[in-house]
């Protein structure tokens, strides 16, 4: 999206605190006082602009934050969840009921998956997997029941990647909302300038960047956040998933530099890729040529962004992916951690962690192989020093043959 640029949305924010502060004050607190009953019942009603009923509704400090997500997602609006599954659950729940159908990329996060597979069904909302690179199968999919389509921009952990104007073609065509889950390419795609009705983010990952917190955003117009938040029927509301004031003020700081540290993070993750690739090894990471979707891909990103630090490395088997993982970590190079978006890199084996609730036979169906270890790349200053330790941990456990630095 070439007129489309998220950082300088979020760099032209201004906000100030009660006291003329550079940031804004921390509400801090969790019920508001009314001068008159009359303005108490508008805005039970939600007919009071400026006005704050209940923190669980809103708060002035979470407003900031949805402010801000809108802003970097050029949506009309957001609103803020304690987690990730916080943002997911409640819009997939305020979208659908009983006898109501989803249909949903088959590699997305685990958690996601476990709700549509495990939990929903018995709220008598049913769920059809596929693979959502392949378009026609997604269309085949669709029943008169179906009310969504759901994907990940970039897809965990496989990074497989999904056409999202492709897909809100097929939205729209049928009368669907398409919900994209755009955690793992913040600033780098705009899933709503591409057609997607709702944008979510796990802001525990990269947006909040410092792995201190979990939460979560639905960024959408804004009718659909008033559903969510709506007192009688919302299911944000009524579920209860509010994220702290103290922590969205903290979030809102981190999310000033993550510009800076997705450039990082994906320069460091192209080296790396390029270098494993090079060296033999079997590498999924979008910015390679050999990736699939690479192409698809380097269209609908904002290339100042890159291709994201996520990455995938198969080394062969369970036990080698496990000793270098513990290998790695004793050498400093990184945390043996799920999550991602982290200043140091965090590798986990997704078969046996993150995506442990996907059953053994879909994962091998998927590609999800046992020796795959997921890479989330850090920050690292100086990256050729973190390949040549990295592959020295490789060559040490047999894992590559030679150095061929
Ligand atoms: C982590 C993650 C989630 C869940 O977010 P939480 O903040 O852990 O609740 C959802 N989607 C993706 C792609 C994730 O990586």
């Amino acid at each position: 999206m070439k007129n489309f640029n998220p950082a300088d949305n979020i760099q032209d924010l201004q906000y100030f605190g009660e006291f003329g502060g550079v940031n804004p004050s921390i509400s801090d607190s969790s019920t508001y006082t009314f001068l008159s009953a009359k303005t108490m019942f508008d805005t039970f009603e939600g007919n009071a602009e400026g006005c704050y009923l209940y923190s669980r509704h809103s708060s002035p400090s979470n407003l900031y934050l949805d402010k801000a997500l809108a802003a970097m997602e050029g949506t009309e609006s957001a609103n803020v969840a304690a987690s990730g599954m916080g943002a997911i659950t409640p819009t997939l729940l305020q979208l659908c009921g009983s006898g109501d159908h989803i249909v949903s990329s088959r590699t997305i996060y685990g958690g996601t998956y476990a709700f549509l597979k495990n939990f929903t069904p018995k709220f008598g909302i049913k769920t059809t997997f596929v693979d959502i690179t392949k378009l026609d199968v997604v269309e085949a999919s669709i029943t008169p029941n179906t009310k969504v389509l759901y994907c990940e921009t970039v897809s965990n952990p496989l990074l497989e990647v999904a056409d999202i104007a492709g897909l809100a073609k097929i939205a729209k065509k049928h009368n669907l909302k398409l919900v994209v889950d755009n955690t793992f390419s913040p600033l780098s795609v705009a899933p709503a300038k591409m057609g997607a009705d709702i944008v979510i983010h796990s802001l525990t990952k990269y947006i909040n960047g410092s792995s201190d917190t979990v939460g979560g955003v639905v960024c959408a117009s804004q009718e659909f956040i008033n559903d969510l938040k709506n007192v009688n029927n919302g299911a944000s509301m009524l579920l209860g998933p509010t994220m702290d004031s103290l922590r969205s003020a903290s979030v809102m700081k981190n999310l000033r530099t993550l510009h800076i540290r997705m450039k990082q993070h994906s320069h460091n993750a192209q080296f790396l890729a390029e270098k494993f690739e090079q060296a033999g090894l079997k590498t999924v990471y979008p910015g390679l040529k050999s990736h699939p979707s690479h192409e698809l891909y380097k269209g609908m990103i904002n290339p100042e962004y890159g291709f994201g630090g996520m990455m995938t490395v198969d080394v062969g088997s369970l036990d080698n992916a496990n000793s270098l993982m513990e290998l790695m970590q004793e050498r400093n190079l990184g945390y043996l951690a799920v999550s991602l978006g982290f200043y140091k890199t965090l590798f986990s084996a997704p078969g046996t962690s993150t995506s442990s609730e996907i059953p053994m036979e879909e994962q091998a169906e998927m590609g999800l192989t046992d020796g795959l270890i997921r890479f989330s790349i850090g920050l690292d200053n100086d990256i050729q020093r973190t390949f040549d330790m990295m592959e020295a941990c490789m060559v040490e456990l047999g894992i590559l043959k030679t150095e061929k630095a």
